[in-house]
This record gives structure tokens, C-alpha cells and sequence, in this order.
């Protein structure tokens, strides 16, 4: 986290963040349609489990989006 009351270079307090980026491939599940004419449906419920994240090394202000310091390594 960073010990600042604001940003440095517009002077807002709204805040920072962290920029995260998702990279994997998933699968989307559909039935086919039934003796009743209706699709099955089918469980989705794993879709994100695929999904791996990785987060930047810096934060950035919300407002401005300038870099306004270095993530501590074991935090990312
Ligand atoms: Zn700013």
C-alpha cells in the first residue's frame, strides 16, 4: 500500500489502483435441444476456474492515471 493522503500530481483522493491483467480460455457449454423441443441446460458453474491473473507493479492514481509507486513484491 502507499502512505500518501493523495495523489502527488492532481491531488485526488479517490483513490489508486492496480492494474490486473486475465489471461486463460475457457469453454461455454450449451445442451442440445430435447425430444420437447427445449434446449438442456448444462453446467457452468467452472467457466472462470480457467482464468489466471497477474498484476501490475505499479499503482496508478484513479483520477489522473499516473504511476505513483512500486507494488511490494510479495503483495503481487
Ligand atoms: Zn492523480
Amino acid at each position: 500500500m502507499l502512505k500518501i493522503k493523495e495523489c502527488p500530481y492532481c491531488h485526488s483522493k479517490d483513490g489508486y489502483y492496480q492494474k490486473i491483467t486475465y489471461s486463460g480460455n475457457g469453454i461455454y457449454r450449451y445442451g442440445f435441444i430435447n425430444d420437447i423441443g427445449e434446449q438442456e441446460s448444462i453446467e457452468n458453474g467452472d467457466m472462470y476456474d480457467y482464468l489466471s491473473s497477474k498484476s501490475s507493479k505499479y499503482y496508478y492514481c484513479l483520477n489522473c492515471n499516473k504511476r505513483l509507486g512500486l507494488v511490494e513484491k510479495e503483495k503481487r
